[in-house]
């Protein structure tokens, strides 16, 4: 079997437009969504993500705004910033780009921003919202592995969802989400025995590992969904996901490639939320 491509890029491509509509028409309410942006310090990789953000914003018609600060900031000068920006009308989202300096907390940083305005779904309420199925700002990448099956007319229900990986913004929501929707979930994670007698029973697999290629089709049930959620570079330099996708897609039933797959839903999902918070803060106007 040669496996269907989920087309991230697509996808993601279709929901802009959408969420473009959607600023138009709330824009004309006189409200438009707003994302600040806080960078700190001067990591490449960190100033390519913030850079992305900042052009989506641009091309939906959004605001954004960067705020660069130098790596010696101090805490207290961050949580001042934050909570300027928690209290500035016209700014629906703030987002601080992880990592942080390890002088900084992170947790006290993220649980500073306001959950009305937390559009990456990394604060506490927001993800106690989720796991109690409240409306909630969810987090953008397992959010985007949503849409994608949603879009792809994946059923969910009563499905044997495997999640490898259990990081705070990719593994446990994303399981999180798929309960939700009423699969059954199983985590896997470094200290997992025997890792291929669970893969192996996964209908949908989600590889959120980090390490290049991980995912061989010995893991993998004949016709399964397989999602990468890696971005690596493996030796050659060349970007690549935790699943060997050349084995892999004569396997498995649906797969989506890196890059072009859950990478563009990301933004896309950070967009959402930005039109979202605005949305709602329509209402409580
Ligand atoms: P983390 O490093 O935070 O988590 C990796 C997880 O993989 C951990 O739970 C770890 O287990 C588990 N793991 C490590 N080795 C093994 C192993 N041998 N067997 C089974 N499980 C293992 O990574 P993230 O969740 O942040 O990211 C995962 C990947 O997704 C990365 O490549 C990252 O770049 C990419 N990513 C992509 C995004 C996108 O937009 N497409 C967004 C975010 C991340 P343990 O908990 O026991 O250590």
């Amino acid at each position: 079997m040669t496996a269907s491509i989920i087309n991230g890029k697509e996808i993601a491509a279709k929901k802009r437009m959408e969420i473009a509509e959607e600023v138009n028409r709330i824009k004309n309410l006189g409200v438009t969504p707003g994302l600040a942006v806080i960078l700190v310090g001067d990591n490449p990789a960190s100033q390519t993500y913030v850079k992305n953000k900042e052009k989506a914003c641009q091309e939906l018609g959004m605001n954004s705004v960067l705020i660069k600060m130098p790596e010696e900031i101090s805490e207290e000068s961050l949580l001042s910033k934050i909570a300027e920006l928690n209290n500035d009308p016209s700014i629906h989202g703030i987002l601080v780009q992880l990592p942080l300096p390890k002088h900084i907390e992170e947790k006290k940083v993220i649980e500073s921003i306001s959950p009305f305005k937390d559009v990456d779904g990394f604060h506490p309420i927001n993800i106690g919202r989720m796991m109690t199925g409240q409306d909630a700002f969810l987090p953008c990448t397992p959010y985007g592995i949503m849409v994608l099956l949603e879009e792809t007319d994946i059923s969910i229900a009563g499905k044997h969802v495997v999640v490898v990986g259990r990081s705070n913004i990719v593994g446990k929501p994303v399981g999180q989400l798929f309960l939700n929707k009423d699969a059954t979930v199983t985590y896997c994670h470094s200290k997992t025995k025997d890792l291929k007698i669970h893969t192996n029973q996964a209908d949908i697999l989600i590889a959120a590992v980090g390490i290049p290629n991980f995912i061989k089709a010995e893991h993998v049930k004949d016709g399964a969904v397989v999602i990468d959620v890696g971005i690596n570079r493996n030796e050659a330099g060349k970007l690549c996901g935790d699943v060997d996708f050349a084995e892999v897609s004569e396997k498995a039933g649906y797969i989506t490639p890196v890059p072009k797959g859950v990478g563009p839903m990301t933004i896309t999902m950070l967009m959402y939320n930005t039109l979202k918070s605005a949305a709602q803060s329509l209402n409580r106007n």
